[in-house]
């Protein structure tokens, strides 16, 4: 099909100094949790993306010199000429499908504590390092010596960066996370010198780096500055009229202006606390500053919006994160005018999870993202069926649907049996709760395209049991039949169930969200799960006028929720419903009208009056039917059945986004050869030295 003409727009070029992108679609930087360990993974990434359609792509944060490197996150190193042929795989894979090559360059700072290096860190003012870990580490401050380096080690590594094939080199800026902001705001610059006090003083650092770029490498490279929008660090902090100050008076210094809100919190927000679009107050007005592109973000996944922004002047280019990890295809999507098939992002922020626990990010809606190589998964194209022809799938939640896709898109005859009305399962009922709407798309995606899929039929009202599955005669079936919240209390503090008096009203999340819920009065709710759901639910039932008090055993509320950057957010919003938060301490026992609590550290016992009690700890996953099936494993052959197996919350329930990548890899490997004892992924082993 081709392009509505009304997304034009969209793909006209545009010069970004001396190179121009194809089009308006632009890879701001974004973490994958692979950076330098797994060089290969992160290049076809960004390579699946340049197949996708995206007119400019950025690596992610690039350490740019060894005295300023933010261990334990992994990112990018450009700290010697040994670097350069990683990047430069890289920049060839982001290049090969015509879009421009972007890397980011990264001075730390005050935000580098420089664990494996064990460098003093160097910052405009001695301060403390500020990272999320509260490092116990300070910078000392920056002496003019300091800055002659800074400016030659910027030189070296612009130089480098042009050498590995980028056509963009970006200055880190925004996010509390590069020097140039560390010297703009006052907060973390406190120098009395001509690199302090006056804006005109305080951006001087900026200037004399952006000279250096422009003479390194400035007849070849755009050269683009990402700064924050709004520091929102209080009065002290670079706010959003000083940077207005700021363009105004460097209206035409770099190629392109590139703009993200705040801390890396308020500008990557869940959909649970922010729009699309949500930064546009920010930046609007701003383009009017500069004759220079301005790119900006805010979840960007309808197109109707992109357009919105270039045609009223709020920006040139449309910077997405978290979209092009949901949908790398997106570009390619708007231009063949399928616009529906577009995979939106839902805000969940498990993408960044993988960064801020140094494992490997994953993505709720794109179950390939980080397996383009690791795997070989390409998330458009999925290889043709093996020898078998038929599969049933039990359970219509992600990890079903997503199975179900899969297998449809690899040409078996797919049957979806789901017990109740409706698809989605856990989201289905999940993105009703408070701020979690957008968490649908994950039943959305899915139920759209099945629905194109002559090859996939789906029933309803099908509880199925073992016998009616060894009378239908499928070759294989996928029980994606879910999982249940406990409700005797066990999970982190109690492995075994917890004394509970039965006259208590006690509930789960699985009651609140069939809409069964406490008469009123004093409701505590028992938080050993971690993530979201004990916050949600909390404030779920606070909207309804209860008295709510979340206990939990861990020092922070929806402690793991630090992950997708939102426990802050978390804990304003439930302290402003009036929710009162126990931290430290657990729920020991559960009396008819109280229960008993223990300080998580002393053991120190207090009592706590309770109407009802509300469990969000372990869940079950609801297996029966598998075993049902392992029992008659005798059976199999007679019912034609070669293979049954568990996926997702079943088998081992987890976060969505662990279903949908269950469901996928099961699609994946059906009727492919048994690997047996090797690895399921490739890797990369770091070579060993000669001596
Ligand atoms: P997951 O996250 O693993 O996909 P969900 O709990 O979201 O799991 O979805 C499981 C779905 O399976 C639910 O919609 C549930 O109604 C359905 N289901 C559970 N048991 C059966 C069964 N025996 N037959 C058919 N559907 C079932
Ligand atoms: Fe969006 Fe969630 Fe995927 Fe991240 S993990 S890209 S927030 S859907």
């Amino acid at each position: 099909m081709a392009r509505d003409p009304r997304y034009d727009i969209l793909f006209q070029p545009l010069k970004i100094g001396p190179v121009t992108a194809k089009n308006r679609f632009y890879q701001v930087p974004h973490c994958n949790g692979g950076g330098y360990r797994d060089p290969s993974a992160a290049a076809a990434m960004r390579g699946i993306k340049s197949e996708g359609g995206w007119g400019v792509i950025f690596t992610e944060q690039c350490e740019m010199h060894h005295t300023s490197e933010i261990t334990p996150f992994i990112e990018l190193r450009l700290w010697e000429d040994a670097d350069i042929p990683g990047l430069a795989k890289m920049a060839a894979a982001m290049k090969r499908h015509g879009a421009l090559a972007g890397i980011q360059l990264a001075y730390s700072g005050v935000n580098g504590p420089n664990l494996y290096t064990r460098e003093v860190p160097r910052a405009p003012t001695a301060l403390p390092i500020r990272t999320f870990t509260n490092d116990p580490i300070q910078a000392r401050a920056m002496d003019r010596e300091d800055i002659r380096d800074l400016r030659r080690w910027h030189r070296n590594a612009f130089r480098r960066a042009k050498q590995a094939g980028f056509d963009l080199v970006c200055l880190y800026g925004a996010h509390g996370f590069g020097i140039i902001q560390h010297f703009l705001s006052r907060a973390t610059n406190q120098r009395s010198d001509e690199y302090g006090g006056s804006l005109e003083n305080r951006a001087r650092l900026m200037r004399e780096l952006i000279a250096e770029a422009r003479d390194a490498v400035g007849d070849s490279c755009g050269i683009t500055l990402r700064l924050s929008l709004d520091e929102i660090v209080g009065d002290l902090g670079f706010s959003n009229a000083e940077l207005r100050d700021l363009i105004a008076m460097h209206a035409d210094l770099p190629d392109l202006w590139d703009l993200a809100h705040g801390a890396w919190e308020d500008c990557s927000g869940p959909s649970r606390f922010k729009e699309e679009a949500a930064q546009e107050d920010l930046v609007a007005g701003i383009k009017q500053l500069t004759q220079k592109p301005v790119v900006g973000v805010g979840r960007f996944t309808s197109p109707d919006v992109m357009v919105r922004q270039i045609k009223q002047g709020t920006l040139d280019f449309i910077g997405c994160a978290r979209p092009s990890i949901a949908d790398p295809f997106l570009p390619r999507k708007v231009e063949e005018g399928r616009i529906e098939d577009i995979r939106e992002c839902i805000g969940c922020n498990i993408c960044i999870t993988g960064d801020m626990t140094m494992s490997i990010s994953r993505c709720t809606q794109n179950p390939t993202f980080m397996e383009e190589w690791r795997k070989g998964w390409h998330p458009e194209k999925i290889q043709g069926k093996g020898d078998s022809d038929s599969v049933l799938v039990v359970g219509a939640g992600p990890a079903g649907l997503e199975a179900a896709l899969a297998l449809g898109r690899r040409g078996y005859r797919v049957a979806l049996a789901e017990s109740g009305t409706e698809l989605g399962g856990r989201v289905a009922r999940e993105c009703k709760l408070p701020g979690l709407s957008a968490w649908g798309r994950v039943r959305d995606y899915r139920a759209f395209q099945l629905g194109k899929l002559a090859n996939v039929e789906i029933y309803f009202d099908s509880h199925l049991a073992a016998e009616d599955i060894l009378g239908f005669g499928f070759q294989h079936v996928a029980i994606a039949t879910g999982a249940d919240w406990r409700r005797d209390g066990v999970a982190r503090a109690h492995v075994v169930p917890m004394p509970i008096d039965a006259a208590i009203p006690l509930f789960t999340p699985d009651d609140i969200m069939a809409g069964r819920l406490p008469d009123g009065g004093r409701v505590v709710l028992f938080d050993d799960d971690h993530y979201y759901m004990g916050g949600v639910t909390a404030e779920l039932l606070a909207g309804k006028g209860m008295k709510v008090t979340l206990v939990t055993s861990s020092a922070f509320v929806s402690d793991w929720s630090r992950n997708t950057l939102e426990q802050g957010a978390i804990h304003r919003r439930l302290a402003a419903a009036g929710i009162e938060i126990v931290l430290n301490r657990v729920v020991t026992r559960i009396g008819a009208d109280h229960v008993e609590t223990a300080c998580a550290y002393t053991g120190n016992a207090a009592p706590m009056a309770a109407d009802a009690v509300v469990l969000v700890t372990a869940r079950i996953g609801r297996d029966a039917l598998w075993h049902d099936l392992v029992a008659r494993r005798g059976d199999w052959a007679e019912a034609g059945i070669r293979s049954v197996k568990r996926i997702g919350d079943a088998e081992a329930p987890g976060p969505i986004a662990w279903a949908t990548y269950a469901g996928h890899r099961y699609a994946r490997e059906l009727d492919e050869p048994d690997i047996g004892d090797a690895m399921p992924f490739r890797r990369e082993v770091t070579a060993l030295a000669a001596d």
